[in-house]
C-alpha cells in the first residue's frame, strides 16, 4: 500500500525546510500519521488551502519506506474559519486537538472518533456553547479510547445513584456512591446533576453536541474532571488546556469561578 487516499483533520502543522510543512494528521481509515507536503509555502500552491490546522480535507498520501508519509494531493473537503473568531471556541477546537494526538497511538484507526472530532468542529463553527461542546466530545472522546468507567453504577455497590454526592477516582477507575466513598480522599467529587449530564453527553448523537449545556459550578466540575483524566493518561499538561485556564481566569478572576460553593 504505497499510496492511499482518505479524509484527514489537520492536527498540527509546523514549517520545515525552505517551503515544506510537517503535518500531523488524523486520518479517518488509517489513524494518526505524520506527513511531509512538499512546496506548500510557496506562494499561491494549490494545496496550502487544505493543509492548514483544524481543516477536513481529502487528500493522496504516499508511504515510502520512512515513517513519514508525503502528501501527493490535497483537496478541502471543510474549513471551520469561524472557529478562530472568538478565544474560547478556539481553545476548545484546540483541546480536542490535543486529545486526539496525544491519547492515539500512531496508525491506529478510529473512524467514530474521527466523526466525532469532525462534528464538534462544525459545531463549533456554527457558535454553539464551546465548553459543552468541547466537553461533550471530550468525554466521548475519552469513552471510546477505553478510559472511562462505567458511569451508570456504584463500583463497589453496582447501585445506580439516585441522591448525593458522586465520587470519582480518576487514578483507580471507580465511581462511587456516597456510601461506598472513603470519607477522606483526594478523589473528584461531582454533583448527581453532573453525573447526569456526563451520562447523557456520552449517549447522546454527535450532530447535537452542544445542544445540551452545562453552565456554574456543574461546568466547572466537569472540566475539572475532564482535565484530571486527560493528565492522568497523558502524563503531562495541554497547552491548550494551559490556555483555556488563564481565559477562565480573565473571565472569572484568579480562582477562574470553579468549585465556588464546595
Ligand atoms: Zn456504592
Amino acid at each position: 500500500m504505497p499510496s492511499y487516499r482518505d479524509e484527514v483533520l489537520i492536527l498540527k502543522r509546523r514549517a520545515y525546510r525552505d517551503h515544506d510543512v510537517l503535518l500531523t494528521l488524523f486520518t479517518k481509515q488509517h489513524g494518526k500519521v505524520a506527513a511531509v507536503a512538499k512546496g506548500v509555502r510557496r506562494p499561491q500552491h494549490k494545496m496550502a488551502g487544505a493543509l492548514q490546522p483544524l481543516n477536513w480535507s481529502d487528500v493522496a498520501l504516499y508511504r515510502g519506506r520512512s515513517n513519514l508519509e508525503t502528501v501527493t494531493e490535497a483537496l478541502l473537503k471543510q474549513g471551520f474559519w469561524r472557529i478562530a473568531d472568538e478565544l474560547e471556541r478556539l481553545s476548545w477546537a484546540l483541546v480536542l486537538v490535543d486529545v486526539l494526538d496525544q491519547l492515539w497511538p500512531e496508525r491506529e484507526p478510529s473512524p467514530p472518533s474521527f466523526d466525532l472530532v469532525a462534528a464538534a468542529l462544525g459545531a463549533l463553527n456554527e457558535g454553539r456553547p464551546a465548553s459543552s461542546v468541547g466537553l461533550a466530545a471530550g468525554f466521548r472522546l475519552l469513552a471510546i479510547a477505553g478510559f472511562l468507567p462505567d458511569m451508570g453504577q456504584c463500583s463497589v455497590c453496582g447501585e445506580a445513584f439516585h441522591r448525593g454526592v458522586v465520587t470519582i477516582d480518576v487514578t483507580s477507575g471507580q465511581v462511587l456512591c456516597q456510601t461506598c466513598a472513603p470519607t477522606h480522599s483526594a478523589a473528584d467529587r461531582i454533583r448527581l446533576g453532573s453525573l447526569r449530564s456526563l451520562q447523557y453527553w456520552l449517549r447522546d448523537q454527535p450532530e447535537r453536541l452542544g445542544r445540551a449545556v452545562v453552565t456554574g459550578p456543574m461546568k466547572g466540575e466537569l472540566e475539572h474532571l475532564f482535565f484530571r483524566y486527560v493528565l492522568h493518561e497523558t502524563a503531562k499538561p495541554l497547552k491548550s488546556y494551559q490556555f483555556l485556564q488563564n481565559l477562565d481566569r480573565m473571565a472569572h478572576g484568579p480562582e477562574g469561578g470553579k468549585h465556588a460553593d464546595h
